[in-house]
């Protein structure tokens, strides 16, 4: 996921961006609008983390020209980041077009995690998927446990892909019947049944994907 992060403290850009590096996202830094613009001109972004208060003009104004500027490549998501706290700049943010906001001052941690949230939305550019020894690209619609690849159906692909996306969570079969079969299919949750039963066989042995009884399944994050 390539991130363009605009902001022009001195202290805060640099240490942002290192810890996004080290989060394996590839980071370019923008101090001021200006230098933001550029790099939008010539990229094609996933998230764009704006600051709002920049020298030599408001993140805003960028923000609204993202949509109308036709030499601006619009990024897939953006996150505000700002010391404006108050609701009415909030709500100017995402009126303009932001994904998500945070306060100054925030952890980082927070930070990574609206990142990965912003990740599992279905239309950013997936990397390669991990969890555990599974690996799962989705652009290749190749996926592999160890060193094996699997020779899965599109609809056992894609509910790997689902519970890959959420490692360690509970997914009811009603959920996964939401993000697994499209809104033309007329599927009975038996057939969830059915495609979780066939792609558990072809995953083997230790079975990565628990039953929970009453709520439903889970993909063991280790
Ligand atoms: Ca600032």
């Amino acid at each position: 996921m390539r991130i363009l992060l605009v902001e022009d403290d001195r202290d805060l850009g640099p240490a942002v961006a290192m810890g996004l590096r080290n989060e394996a996202y590839a980071v370019d830094l923008a101090a001021t609008r200006g230098e933001a613009e550029e790099l939008l001109c010539a990229n094609d972004f996933d998230v764009v983390c704006l600051d709002l208060g920049l020298p030599d003009g408001d993140g805003l104004e960028l923000l609204r020209r993202l949509g109308t500027d036709p030499h601006l490549r619009p990024p897939r998501r953006v996150i505000v980041l700002t010391a404006r706290d108050a609701v009415d700049d909030r709500v100017a943010g995402l009126d303009s077009g932001a994904d998500d906001y945070l306060v100054k001052p925030f952890d980082f941690a927070e930070l990574a995690a609206r990142l990965r949230a912003l990740a599992r939305r279905a239309d950013v550019r997936e990397a390669v998927l991990a969890v555990g020894d599974l690996r799962l690209d989705a652009a290749a619609h190749r996926a592999w446990r160890g060193g094996t690849e699997l020779e899965l159906t599109a609809r056992e692909f894609s509910m790997l892909r689902y519970f890959m996306h959420r490692p360690g969570e509970v997914l009811s079969t009603e959920e996964i019947l939401e993000h697994v079969w499209d809104a033309q299919a007329d599927p009975f949750t038996a057939s969830v049944r059915v495609i979780l039963s066939r792609l558990r066989r072809k995953l083997g042995e230790p079975g990565p994907i628990a039953t929970v009884v009453g709520a439903g399944y889970r993909l063991e994050a280790p």
